[in-house]
């Protein structure tokens, strides 16, 4: 049901916008660039060393206006936004870096940073250049959890029917057993007793954490595993319930965790969509997929059902309260990156593609974009390692070498070789293997390597560059 507040939101934002497109289309162009992905895909990396590539553009060969000299200066700006705290660059860049390189905090909740450009127009607009000289474009990254996204669902489910599929799918997940012990004897109809709602969101939480540990990817809400400031808060105390059996007087334990369910969606989800999600022209979903199959055929089908739901989120009328809010706009690119391609040698990298372009068909057969461009393929945003062939008994295998996180030795790892016809994976998942049937895929987690950058030069990666000219080149230019 669209509500006459919700249109009437969407209409002054709709003005605003045109207003402030107005604007920068004549004066200084903003790109509002969306990075998103589930939780340790590698958003906080990606941007981190998105943005030093950028300041010193020695490693962007594949950004034709930086290959070009078309981008003269890229410096950080204060963010147009003031209540949405900043992406910290500068502790993120430090950590990874530094003389002690570690990974850096990882997203909790939304941030934002300003990367402006001073661009020298090419082409056809290199005359115009001529009379008007460089010009300034804002690039504004807005980082955001996935696990966000993924609630927009939730918009459509009633308190009942959330509960229902909730409760199904727990069975076939690890960690359930003490929510669903918990559960046991709970009378719906009975008065709320605030305790309980407490032990309950608990519980559902520490199951929807572990569930998430094994690799499973839609772990909503989104909320429970990040809540940034709203831990404890009522909105999020509050978990699914067996059907009841009869009546549920007011003030019963099911009528307050409905009302939670639907505060939740009221007061958390939609600000989030309004705010944030409406306001980006091109998005980069991250994604672990190589994670995804190091835990198993359910972890990559649980993968799938969270893209086709992350997909979702673009697609125009899916849902009618998010379109009465977009007023016909609309994302214009969406990339579809698998991150962390340097755990693998790079003859892996274009079955990691074939991975990603598979993972993303089924969503997109079903989706219809709207002129969205789409595109997917492997990254690291940070190399942490180098390849190397070893032989052993007269075979050869083509290997990844760095420091392996915690232990701090080096190590050489063959992960398994991906297989070239991506069904081979997808097909068992979707039929609900339990294990892969004759292969084994290795991930283990590197340290990021110890680096000496040249001036010019930002941080090793594997086809950023790629990434950038896609979602952002043609704003270059
Ligand atoms: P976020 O939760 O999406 O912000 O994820 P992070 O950016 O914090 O990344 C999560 C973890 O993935 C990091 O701590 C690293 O261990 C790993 N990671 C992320 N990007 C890369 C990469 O490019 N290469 C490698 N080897 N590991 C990465």
């Amino acid at each position: 049901m669209v509500r006459i507040g919700d249109i009437a939101d969407g209409m002054t934002r709709g003005v605003e916008g045109f207003a402030a497109s107005v604007s920068e289309t004549f004066m200084e162009p903003v790109v509002r660039l969306g990075v998103t992905g589930l939780s340790r895909a590698g958003k906080t990396v990606f941007i981190t060393s998105l943005v030093a590539n950028l300041m010193e553009r020695g490693r962007m060969p594949q950004l034709r206006a930086a290959a070009s000299g078309a981008i003269q200066s890229a410096y950080l700006r204060p963010q147009p936004d003031n209540t949405v705290p900043r992406f910290d660059y500068e502790s993120h860049l430090a950590a990874m870096v530094g003389s002690s390189p570690h990974w850096p905090d990882s997203t909790r909740a939304v941030s934002e940073l300003r990367l402006s450009m001073r661009v020298r127009p090419g082409g056809f607009g290199g005359l115009l250049g001529a009379v008007t000289g460089p010009r300034t474009v804002h690039l504004d990254i807005v980082d955001y959890p996935g696990e966000w996204l993924l609630d927009l669902a939730l918009l459509e489910k009633s308190y009942t029917a959330w509960s229902r599929e909730t409760l199904a799918r727990m069975e076939e997940r690890p960690g359930s057993a003490a929510f669903r012990a918990a559960l046991e004897g709970v009378d719906p109809a009975v008065p709320l007793d605030e305790p309980q709602a407490q032990r309950l969101a608990a519980a559902f939480t520490a199951y929807l954490r572990t569930a998430r540990e094994a690799g499973f990817s839609d772990c909503t809400p989104g909320r429970f595993l990040l809540p940034g400031d709203l831990a404890g808060s009522p909105a999020l105390t509050f978990a699914p319930l067996p059907d009841p059996s009869g009546s549920t007087p007011r003030g019963s334990l099911w009528r307050e965790m409905d009302r939670r369910y639907e505060a939740y969606k009221a007061e958390v989800v939609k600000p989030f969509f309004r705010e944030h999600f409406a306001r980006i022209d091109r998005q980069v979903v991250l994604v672990d997929a190589l994670g995804a199959i190091h835990a198993g055929p359910r972890a990559v089908e649980d993968l799938r059902r969270a893209m086709t739901e992350i997909l979702g989120a673009f697609r125009p009328g899916r849902n009618a309260w998010l379109t009465s809010l977009l007023l016909g706009r609309r994302v214009e690119k969406i990339l579809f990156a698998a991150t962390k391609a340097d755990h693998v040698h790079h003859t892996q990298h274009p079955r990691l593609t074939a991975i990603m372009q598979a993972l993303m068909k089924d969503a997109r057969r079903r989706a219809d974009f709207a002129g969205a461009e789409t595109s997917a393929m492997a990254i690291a945003a940070l190399r942490a390692t180098v390849e190397e062939t070893r032989s052993q008994g007269g075979e050869s295998y083509d290997c990844v070498r760095g420091t392996l996180l915690g232990t701090g030795r080096e190590a050489a790892l063959y992960p398994g070789d991906l297989p070239e016809d991506p069904a081979l994976l997808l097909e068992p998942a979707r039929d609900g293997a339990e294990a892969w049937l004759d292969a084994e895929y290795e991930v283990m987690r590197f340290a990021p390597a110890r680096l000496t950058l040249k001036p010019g030069e930002g941080p090793p990666h594997i086809r950023l560059d790629k990434a950038a000219e896609f979602l952002i080149g043609d704003r270059l230019t």
